[in-house]
């Protein structure tokens, strides 16, 4: 098991892990003819903001990593992209991209701080979970409470 602080922007718009945090990398290297065959688990910490009612989200990322990195001047390095199989560059694996990938696709892309948040009152913004369940504003505008009221006739 190995300690690395994650790098910027490990993460999406609302949720990722923070600049600094300590993920741990739990991974086996093989060497494989073709490279060096890397594989375990990265875990970390999550920050991020529910996307219904802007609480903070506290939460742990764990993710499966499987990547094979090429020998150079292997059949593999001759024969395919370097975006696509990262290559071993000297004695040095760079694990970055591939731990970014699985940990970004293992984020939510619309974090919730549970499942069931009601959000927040469009009215007022005040937090569902924390006003009475009968919470609801007067319609103040005449205009709109007509409208309001033809739409429940139709
Ligand atoms: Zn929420
Ligand atoms: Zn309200």
């Amino acid at each position: 098991m190995r300690d690395v602080p994650a790098p910027e922007s490990l993460g999406v718009e609302m949720i990722g892990v923070p600049v600094g945090a300590t993920l741990d990398l739990d991974l086996r290297m093989e060497s494989v003819s073709e490279g060096v065959l890397v594989s375990g688990t990265v875990t970390g910490p999550v920050e991020g903001e529910c996307g219904r009612c802007l609480r903070t989200i506290n939460d742990t990322v764990s993710v499966t990593v499987q990547e094979l990195y090429a020998y150079p001047h292997s059949i593999t390095d001759e024969t395919t992209d370097e975006d696509e199989i990262g290559r071993v560059q000297g004695d040095l694996i760079d694990l970055e991209p591939a731990v970014r990938d699985a940990v970004v696709l293992a984020l939510p892309t619309n974090p919730l701080c549970r499942d069931e948040c009601p959000g927040l009152c469009p009215e007022c913004g005040a937090h569902l979970d924390e006003v009475p369940a009968d919470h609801s504003h007067q319609q103040v505008d005449a205009r709109w409470a007509a409208l309001a009221k033809l739409k429940t006739e139709e």
